[in-house]
């Protein structure tokens, strides 16, 4: 049994993991804005640097696993979804790297979304500039409201940000994977359903499986990713969406090297 640390533990898909891997015998170090172990602001830099500390101490500076699930989009303002779903989360993931380093099988899940494959036309450079620039860059160039790249965008580059770095990072012995959660019934989506144009655009959302998804559907997920069950698993990014991006574009993936004859 191990000591995994989960952010976003008081709701959806980060109090279902919490739960998932408390049944399993672990224990959980559960960080967010309120009712957590560790509480703190994941948008705000001084927040981000306490919560590495707190947990780093928490844990004995040993930890097993990270899950860094906490995060939001809109009607979230994109200034909190810029900061906290993309810079709070590498802020916890790297400030959190030596701890993980002294774990047993430690692995991280990052939480990123297939709202990476089915955004029309998402350009992959909103997802570089992310990878490629400062906080206060990438929060000035969302700074338009009606600019909902901010969202997807930023998850793309945590995928990319998963699979760059997970060769890396087997060097600390930490295994990197990301899931990319369909739409899934919390508290993030449900409310999205009062505005007309937004339940209708998620109603036309094809779904093969028939149904939105389960928060324990994917911690689920996450409780394989992290679990020494998929230790040979490394820089995956694993879609639990009930077939959409399978169905919207089957030959995507895998992508054939480029090259050859
Ligand atoms: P949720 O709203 O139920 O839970 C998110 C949690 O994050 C909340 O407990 C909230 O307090 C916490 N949080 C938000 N801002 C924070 C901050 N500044 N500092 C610390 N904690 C903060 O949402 P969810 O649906 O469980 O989403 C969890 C993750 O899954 C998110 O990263 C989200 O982008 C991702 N995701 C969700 C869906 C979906 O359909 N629900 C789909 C794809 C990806």
């Amino acid at each position: 049994m191990g000591t995994i640390c989960v952010t976003g533990t008081a709701s959806g898909i980060g109090a279902a993991t919490k739960a998932l891997l408390e049944s399993r015998g672990h224990r959980v170090i559960g960080v967010d804005l309120h009712d957590a172990d560790v509480t703190g602001d994941l948008s705000q830099p001084a927040d981000r640097e306490r919560i590495v500390a707190e947990v780093t101490s928490a844990c004995g500076g040993a930890l097993d696993g990270l899950v860094p699930c906490a995060g939001l989009s809109t009607p979230a303002p994109n200034r909190l979804i810029v900061s906290v779903n993309f810079y709070g989360t590498l802020a916890v993931v790297n400030g959190l790297r030596p701890a993980l380093a002294k774990g047993t099988d430690p692995a991280v899940v990052m939480v990123s979304s297939n709202s990476t494959t089915m955004t029309p036309g998402l350009p992959v450079d909103e997802a570089m500039a992310y990878l490629n620039s400062d906080e206060s860059v990438m929060v000035e160039r969302y700074a338009d409201p009606a600019a909902f790249l901010a969202y997807p965008a930023g998850k793309l580059a945590i995928a990319f940000w998963t699979r760059m770095n997970a060769p890396g990072w087997m060097k600390y012995g930490i295994r990197l994977n990301a899931v990319a959660p369909g739409v899934i019934d919390t508290a993030m989506t449900r409310p999205l359903l009062d505005d007309p144009n937004m339940k209708s655009a998620l109603e036309h959302i094809p779904i093969p499986r028939g149904r939105w998804g389960k928060p324990e559907e994917i911690a689920n997920a996450i409780g394989f990713l992290v679990s020494p069950d998929s230790s040979y698993v490394v820089g995956q990014v694993l879609f639990v969406d009930g077939g959409t991006d399978a169905m919207l574009q089957p030959t995507a993936h895998p992508h054939p090297l480029p090259g050859g004859r």
